[in-house]
């Protein structure tokens, strides 16, 4: 796409995209002004960050995604869970610190179903922050991880993937591809060739 085309209101989804769009009601779609706020602190983490955070473990878990922040359910809060391997995270009051290196990768959104685009990140950080109890940590996360908590992160600033995108990578994605390629973002390959090539 052109830069000038890449804006909120003209990123609409193609008539064949609406299914997809609407598939998981619970996570806030573009358009919604919550996905442009900078979310708040959490100042106290109890039973209802608790509650939250739980809510967004199973909505991450129906939209078979890689990671979910707080404002794509609809609240304005600093926290987000990822799931890159066996286990999902919970990060409450992230922190990025020490990032390292560029690696460039395709990227979607599931507030925007479709839409898929090479960014460039950082390869390599230290992600501080506190768990659902309050436990603080420090983790170092490279590749794919370093990618997603880079996307998570950017949602609490109300920054989207696509602020960030290479311009003429971004295109809306291929629907009829395998169901197996369950990864709604980062899939390993990007997929505007085959759409290319079926027209
Ligand atoms: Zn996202």
């Amino acid at each position: 796409m052109n830069r000038e085309d890449i804006a909120d209101e003209k990123l609409l989804p193609p008539p064949e995209y609406h299914e997809a769009w609407f598939a998981i009601p619970e996570i806030v779609k573009l358009g919604d002004p919550i996905l442009r706020q900078v979310a708040a602190p959490i100042t106290k983490i109890n039973s209802e960050t608790r509650e939250i955070v739980e809510f967004m473990i199973e909505t991450l878990e129906k939209a078979r995604g890689l990671g979910l922040a707080a404002p794509q359910i609809g609240v304005s809060q600093r926290l987000f869970v990822y799931r890159v391997g066996e286990e999902t995270q919970v990060v409450i009051n992230p922190q990025i610190l020490g990032m390292k290196g560029e690696q460039i990768g395709i990227e979607g959104c599931l507030s925007i179903p479709g839409l898929l685009g090479d960014v460039p990140r950082a390869n390599e950080l230290r992600l501080k922050g506190f768990d659902a109890r309050g436990r603080p940590f420090v983790r170092k996360a490279t590749e794919l991880e370093a990618r997603v908590i880079q996307h998570e992160y950017d949602h609490l600033d109300g920054v989207l993937f696509f602020d960030k995108v290479i311009p003429e990578t971004l295109d809306w994605g291929n629907l009829d591809e395998d169901e197996d390629e369950e990864e709604e973002k980062e899939p390993e390959k990007p997929r505007h060739s085959h759409r290319r090539r079926r027209k």
